[in-house]
């Protein structure tokens, strides 16, 4: 295969987690045949891009199957809202003002820019059309990329904000998805694109956000060359804490006079410093992973021969990327708690363990349960709260295994 960005040939494999099922295919009988596919994750040696192999077609991905929905938790709910609020303040968008969405999915931070007069469209492929009507919103159930963007603008469509929050990563063509932004962009427009940091993937073992959609993970560094090759430029960067430390970046067309801010060029130094363009600094993912699997093994074993009983929390993509490759069934872990409706009563993809509602965690009382979306690890410790009554301990395995 050769490099999304660049077309370099791959040669550099960072790590391989061995062959499992898309992470959001969830199934509604245990016994379906399930298609496996390997998970492998390399290094562009010319653009230092870190990226899957392809081996699953994006429509098998993103259907309207595919169970994420956003307004599940209530971390990400007040994210939404801080972050309409304070764009709105520093963009300082009137009334009126176009905003589209990349990767809407059920609409709750749309909802918040309509809320303040604002003119809303969402493109997602996987959202439901009348859940849109229902709410007021305006919905394109496509993928975002060059050609769709093209008849948009045939439209009369131009953005003053595009948002893609967690979307450029599950991008297979990363160079349309970027041109598509550049031609929605109107003159003044800005983007905000939220993605998980590279370097927090490295730094903290995060070795389950690896899944196959997710097709790139990337540093500020290769971000930068990504834009100025399709005449954008990034001008500034936050830090956010969610999803396990992610950026947000802002982007404009590269003609207009905004200059770069301190915290963009100070990322971009650390990138350097720790090394993001040397081969050495992806040498010790797969060695660190693979020792988060053997610990976490061992434990398990352990645990059940004496006779303890073990559950489940949180039926997310990275559960799943990580219980596949620990090579986890249902006789070692054979329930799931989770708050989402959709995914309740059916099964996690390769290890089949059921999806329960939170109710069974009472009527189960395991002595331990080892909490899988650790990027909500405040919420969830506050939900689980009232297991501590009978005993029970919570167990984070990323970055490594911890039992509390
Ligand atoms: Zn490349």
């Amino acid at each position: 295969m050769h490099c999304r960005f660049c077309k370099t040939k791959l040669t550099h494999q960072v790590i391989d987690l061995e062959s499992c099922p898309p992470a959001n295919a969830y199934l509604t009988n245990p016994n379906l045949v399930e298609a496996y596919y390997p998970l492998q994750v390399y290094v562009c040696t010319n653009c230092y891009l870190v990226q899957t192999l392809d081996y699953v077609s994006p429509g098998e991905i993103f259907n309207k199957n595919y169970a994420f929905i956003s307004s599940a938790s209530q971390t990400w709910k007040q994210h939404c809202e801080d972050y309409t609020a304070s764009v709105i303040n520093k963009l300082r968008l009137a009334s009126g003002s176009s905003v589209v969405e990349i990767g809407s999915n059920d609409g709750i931070l749309l909802r918040c820019f309509a809320e303040n007069q604002m003119n809303v469209l969402g493109i997602d492929p996987a959202a439901s059309t009348t859940d849109y009507k229902e709410k007021g919103l305006k919905l394109v159930d496509e993928f975002f990329n060059a050609e769709l963007t093209e008849s948009l603008t045939l439209k009369g469509v131009k953005a003053d904000l595009i948002i893609a929050n967690n979307v450029i990563a599950h991008v297979p063509d990363v160079n349309s998805f970027v041109t598509g932004i550049k031609r929605l962009l109107g003159s003044k427009g800005i983007a905000t694109i939220e993605l998980p940091h590279l370097l927090n993937l490295i730094r903290y073992n995060q070795f389950d956000t690896i899944y196959h959609e997710h097709f790139s993970y990337f540093s500020l560094t290769v971000l930068k060359k990504i834009f100025s090759t399709h005449q954008l430029k990034i001008f500034d960067v936050e830090e956010l804490s969610i999803h396990g430390g992610s950026i947000r970046i802002y982007v404009t067309h590269q003609e207009n006079e905004i200059t770069e801010t301190d915290s963009f060029r100070k990322i971009l130094e650390q990138e350097a410093e720790v090394g993001v363009e040397t081969l050495e600094y992806y040498s010790h993912l797969q060695l660190f992973s693979y020792k988060i699997k053997s610990d976490f093994l061992l434990w398990l074993m352990n645990t059940l021969n004496d006779r303890k009983k073990v559950m489940a929390y949180g039926a997310a993509a990275k559960g799943n990327t990580l219980l596949n490759y620990c090579g986890i069934k249902k006789d070692m872990i054979p329930m799931i708690a989770d708050v989402t409706p959709k995914k309740q009563g059916k099964y996690l993809p390769g290890s089949r363990i059921r999806i329960v509602d939170e109710s069974a965690i009472a009527e189960y009382k395991p002595d331990f349960i080892v909490v899988l979306p650790w990027n909500y690890k405040t919420e969830i410790d506050q939900r689980l709260a009232n297991t501590k009554e009978w005993g029970c301990k919570l167990v984070y395995l990323i970055p490594e295994l911890v039992i509390d």
